[in-house]
């Protein structure tokens, strides 16, 4: 039997981890039942943070740990997927296709910036959506230091302000002191259609938020969308043309591709439907977890967030419950009431609020150290120590906050 996951991401990771951890608490061999883990990378992408300086070095390394689990890592990017046939069709780094067939298959393969077709956006907008992308921003952002002071050189537009645009901005002012120097003038401004920044933290929280961006000297936009791009700034639908040299596009993500090969039902977002097992509606031994899918939380009308700390409870569950059927065990339903979020605001510190009214629990210092152990030590993939690592993996006991 074969269990084929993929994407290797906080989802992907965990389902990962948990597949395994059932089979080991079965009793049941990896040659029995083999778990196979389909990325171009045996690599976490730290996505959380790549809005952090460094992204060069904001990755983890998953080898070890597969292997400590005894999940095989299979190289390559999943192409097509037969849910007749049952197959997975993946290319690999060097172009040669092979054909992977499965008994049970978990996609988790994430999401992606959403790229509307602005003129101007392919050619001239930043992002912190990927590990490229952020290392491509670094580099500018470090290119700048060579060019004469200008007014447009020290000026960054962040387009979106939702949680991406926020942390990319409010980190944006020390980040340009450091690389520009003293007698630069960084000056960075927020472009958002809606009328309100932040427009999911609610009442309580905005006002903290607003008073953050006053406080790091970030301006805001609002009510007004990016009409286009050009390499002198950004021009706005009022009309308003921002002179900069760097633009960063934050406004919204969808799952990634490879959901529209699942013949099933998709949300908005392109996530895939899947009932409180994370089971794809209406298709045969398929799950979907992570950014790729839409599941309810609770009983009483949340559903998952395209966040890392629903990705990472809803892969371990897929993991569990795709392992159970084919290890004829009784799955787990998938529940996550708790939940929290944790904003960085640059050198306003950080917001933490909790509930999915987002009730204010922390600010300032004490929120950011928060923030710090979440970003270093939380997200991270566990030691490749194959019992601490199945352990790590309990469905019941991942994000628990
Ligand atoms: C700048 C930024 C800040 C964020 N901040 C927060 C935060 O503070 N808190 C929070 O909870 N969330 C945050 N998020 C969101 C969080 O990163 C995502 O929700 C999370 O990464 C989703 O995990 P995932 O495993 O579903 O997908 P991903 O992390 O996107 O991983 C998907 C994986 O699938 C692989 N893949 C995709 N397609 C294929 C294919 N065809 N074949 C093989 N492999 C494939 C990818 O290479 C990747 O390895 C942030 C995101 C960004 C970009």
């Amino acid at each position: 039997m074969r269990l084929v996951i993929i994407g290797a991401g906080f989802a992907g990771m965990y389902a990962a981890l948990s597949a395994a951890r059932l089979r080991d608490i079965q009793g049941v061999s990896p040659e029995e039942l083999e778990i196979a883990l389909v990325a171009p990378e045996p690599t976490l992408v730290v996505r959380p943070r790549l809005y952090e300086p460094k992204p060069e070095t904001l990755t983890a390394p998953l080898q070890d740990v597969l292997k400590a689990i005894d999940v095989v890592y299979v190289q390559g990017s999943a192409e097509t997927v037969d849910t007749k046939s049952r197959a997975v069709q993946i290319v690999t780094a060097k172009g040669a296709k092979k054909s992977l067939s499965y008994d049970r298959l978990i996609v988790a393969t994430g999401s992606r910036l959403f790229r509307p077709n602005i003129p101007g956006l392919a050619d001239h907008a930043f992002s912190v959506d990927g590990l490229n992308d952020a290392i491509a921003l670094d580099r500018h952002l470090h290119q700048l230091a060579s060019l004469p002071i200008s007014e447009m050189r020290d000026t960054v537009v962040v387009v979106g302000g939702g949680f991406t645009g926020i942390e990319a901005a409010t980190g944006m002012p020390s980040r340009l002191r450091t690389i520009l120097g003293k007698d630069a003038k960084p000056r960075v401004i927020i472009v958002d259609r809606n009328e309100a920044i932040a427009p999911d933290m609610g009442a309580g929280a905005r006002p903290l938020i607003e008073a953050a961006l006053r406080n790091v000297g970030v301006e805001t936009r609002l009510g007004a969308s990016v009409a286009s791009l050009d390499n002198s700034g950004v021009t706005l639908s009022s009309g308003e043309h921002i002179e900069s040299a760097t633009v960063i596009w934050a406004a919204g993500m969808r799952a990634a591709p490879l959901t529209a090969q699942i013949p099933a039902e998709r949300d908005s977002f392109g996530r895939l439907l899947v009932d409180r097992d994370l089971r794809v509606l209406s298709v045969d031994r398929v799950f979907a977890t992570g950014d790729a899918a839409r599941a309810a939380c609770d009983n009483v009308g949340n559903y998952s967030l395209m966040s890392c700390q629903h990705a990472t409870r809803m892969g371990a569950f897929a993991g569990n419950n795709a392992a159970a059927e084919l290890l004829g065990v009784a799955t787990r339903r998938y529940h996550q009431e708790a939940y929290v979020t944790c904003l960085d605001l640059g050198e306003a510190g950080a917001l933490f609020t909790r509930g999915w009214e987002r009730k204010v629990e922390m600010v300032g210092d004490q929120a950011k150290k928060t923030k710090r152990e979440i970003n270093t030590v939380w997200i991270y993939p566990p030691r490749a120590e194959r019992a601490a690592a199945l352990a790590s993996a309990d469905p019941e006991h991942v994000t628990e906050v």
